[in-house]
């Protein structure tokens, strides 16, 4: 059988069963084969049940007095029953197992393996899960776990496997290069395992598998853009010079060297594709000015793309203030912007230079005489086809340079993997005179304590305050406080502050207005939800608050603390919880550190590559067995992706990588 075969022709998977394996995504006995067991359970050296203790335990017994009721009040299903051996006796539960009932046969043997404990009053074994003994002792006592899909269980899956042994044999490798063992022999034993050995060893396998693919489509993506032909932008030091003079202030190292790589990728016929990578307020947008007053001083166009109206305005006028006086011409592209049309006739006719914009941008009808440069500011919030979009409208046959900027950086191990075709420059330094931000966890009792002596003392200063809030609404249903609500009650505590709100709900042209006032130190607090959460830079405001602050992520805690700290006064940062419980380790994190590379390591530790990064390109980047902080075989897959690739005729030979890859190219491309 062929591994692309569809998986009902795998014996005893009917119409039915296909139908659910495919809503699961097992479309291909491949699919099927690599449906990988999310644990395993240990029946080997099955306890006496007279002699098991509470906790974890493995009893081999009959299984007698079977019982399934429902409960009266709740919409639960409990399947009750007792296993006994020759020793004593014990009561089993299982909650909405209701195929239990009828899963034993009276004069079998089984083995079970579940928590012992006291639950009620009464000892019992919670929801053990249970195979026929004579089974396992033919298999060596490790037993899969599938995670169920609809009506499949995981005695379903092993049911499935079982029936498809045969089927092993015909598994030719995927790779040329593992050593030692044989992909058949992986797959075989991670799904039959005897010993503790054999599933390390097929967990080794399949992970160094997974990686080489990974990193080979990375390769695969550096080269292919290098094929495409992109518009030089050459180096002219002397108006670069000239530029920088008129910066009110002096670069820092980071800057000038980051700088410096963007104008050497830029000067050639291959396109750039570089990730600046700073920490909140290290100064990218100036970085990108520079790259931009370049391609614009050779002639070229370019566009920055930002996630929200409020930053691309933002940044329409810093950067106004820095090309107007080379003559150079800067116009804004947003939902709201008035006069689209002649807009839009101006930069297909190359009358501007450099267009800010936010999705207005990828319209169809918006089209460059000759895009050269392409800025993508906070690139994790735009996926790749919205990329795509973007990188189209240079001229024909050519590529645009790209520069995507970011505060969440990407860690080394993903860096070596995934994002193995970007090239990337770091800025590991802030601008001079920035003092640490301060970072306290209050509770809501510290609250009159702590707090409001803070912004009475920071208002006092003629400095400002971010109040940010969940919601915009008070909502019956959630005890988080609203924008509005909390807006009604600091204006009665701070008679005197000025005090509006802000959110993503209001119309472009009053966000506009608000955002303005408090860029010119006319509002003291601003009641916010996130939406000023990426890129804005108001220098004057040093205290942050967020409230409810345990239901942020920590990327985004990062982001919001840092709207403060951006200019020489000394800058605090409030994380206000309920106060019932511990305060998670995110905000014990946060309240530790300012640096974004190390809480960006931690995120990762804590929630898993797939879920920070991969949800946020094209798909979700869903591993399946590697693990991205395993260097060793990292570094082996590396090492053996630059061989494969040295013999062209490799890609025509293993034709199942290369097909599989396409999608890791796909899902992993920044351009
Ligand atoms: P981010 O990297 O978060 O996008 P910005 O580009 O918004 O940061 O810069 C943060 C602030 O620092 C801005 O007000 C900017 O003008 C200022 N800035 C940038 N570079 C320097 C520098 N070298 N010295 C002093 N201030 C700087
Ligand atoms: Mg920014």
């Amino acid at each position: 059988m062929e591994l692309e075969t569809s998986v009902e022709f795998l014996k005893g998977i009917g119409p039915k069963t296909a139908v659910i394996l495919k809503k699961a995504g097992i479309k291909t006995v491949r699919d099927f084969f690599y449906n990988l067991p999310k644990s395993y359970d240990n029946f080997m050296s099955p306890s006496k049940i007279k002699d098991i203790e509470p906790g974890k335990v493995v009893i081999k017994g009959h299984v007698t007095a079977m019982v399934n009721r429902r409960a009266r009040f709740r919409r639960l299903n409990i399947t009750e029953a007792v296993i006994r051996d020759d020793t004593s006796a014990v009561r089993a539960v299982w909650f909405n197992q209701a195929y239990r009932a009828k899963q034993f046969a009276d004069n079998k043997e089984y083995l079970f393996t579940g928590v012992f404990e006291l639950k009620n009053g009464r000892y019992q074994l919670t929801s053990p899960s249970a195979v026929l003994a004579s089974e396992v002792e033919m298999g060596g006592g490790f037993e899969p776990v599938y995670v169920a899909h609809g009506k499949l269980k995981t005695h379903d899956f092993k049911r499935l496997m079982n029936n498809s042994r045969a089927v092993f044999n015909d598994i030719p490798d995927l790779l040329p290069t593992v050593k030692p063992g044989t992909r058949k022999e992986a797959l075989f034993n991670i799904h039959f395992p005897k010993t503790e050995k054999d599933i390390e060893s097929a967990r080794e396998y399949l992970s160094y598998e997974e990686l080489f693919e990974l990193i080979l489509a990375a390769k695969l993506n550096k080269q292919e853009t290098k094929k495409l032909t992109a518009a030089a932008i050459p180096f002219d030091a002397a108006k670069i010079k000239a530029f920088t003079e008129k910066l009110p202030f002096a670069l820092t190292n980071a800057q000038r060297l980051a700088a410096w790589e963007i104008f050497q990728d830029m000067s050639k016929t291959s396109p750039m594709n570089r990730l600046l990578q700073g920490d909140v307020g290290s100064g990218k947008t100036v970085v990108a000015a520079l790259a931009a007053y370049a391609a614009a001083q050779s002639g070229k166009q370019s566009a920055l793309l930002a996630p929200t109206a409020i930053l691309a305005t933002q940044h329409f006028e810093s950067l106004k203030k820095l090309f107007e006086p080379f003559g150079l011409k800067i116009a804004l592209l947003t939902g709201a912007t008035k006069g689209k049309n002649a807009l839009k006739t101006a930069i297909l006719n190359g009358e501007i230079d450099l267009v800010i914009g936010t999705h207005a941008l990828l319209t169809d009808d918006t089209e460059f005489k000759n895009l050269s440069l392409v800025i993508i500011d906070e690139q994790h919030r735009f996926g790749v086809e919205q990329r795509q979009k973007l990188l189209l409208k240079s001229p024909k046959n050519t590529a645009p340079h790209l520069l995507s900027m970011t505060a969440t950086p990407i860690p080394r191990s993903l860096q070596l993997t995934v994002f193995g075709d970007l090239d990337v420059s770091i800025l590991n330094e802030l601008p001079k005179g920035r003092i640490p931000i301060e970072t306290k966890i209050i509770t809501e009792v510290q609250q009159k304590e702590l707090l409001y002596p803070k912004i009475t003392e920071t208002a006092g200063k003629k400095q400002q305050i971010y109040w940010i809030c969940k919601a915009i609404d008070d909502d019956t249903t959630s005890e988080v406080t609203s924008v509005k609500s909390r807006t009604e009650k600091l204006k009665k505590l701070f008679p005197n502050l000025t005090i509006e709100f802000l959110h993503g709900r209001m119309k472009p042209a009053e966000k506009d207005e608000i955002m303005g006032r408090f860029a010119d130190g006319k509002i003291d607090i601003l009641v916010s939800t996130t939406v000023v959460e990426v890129g804005v830079d108001v220098k004057n405001a040093t205290l942050m608050i967020i409230e409810d602050a345990e239901n942020y992520g920590l990327a985004q805690l990062h982001q919001l603390r840092g709207r403060v700290g951006r200019g020489s006064e000394k800058s605090s940062c409030f994380l206000l919880t309920s106060g019932d419980n511990e305060p998670s380790r995110r905000l014990k994190e946060l309240e530790k550190s300012t640096d974004g590379f190390y809480l960006a390591e931690v995120d990762l530790k804590m929630r898993g590559p797939g879920e920070i990064y991969g949800s946020l390109q094209h798909g979700v980047l869903d591993l399946r067995i590697a693990n991205l902080g395993d260097t060793r075989l990292i570094k082996r897959a590396q090492d053996d992706a630059v061989l494969f690739l040295q013999n062209p005729e490799n890609m025509l030979k293993y034709k199942e990588l290369m097909s599989g890859i396409s999608h890791y190219q796909q899902l992993t491309t920044l351009n």
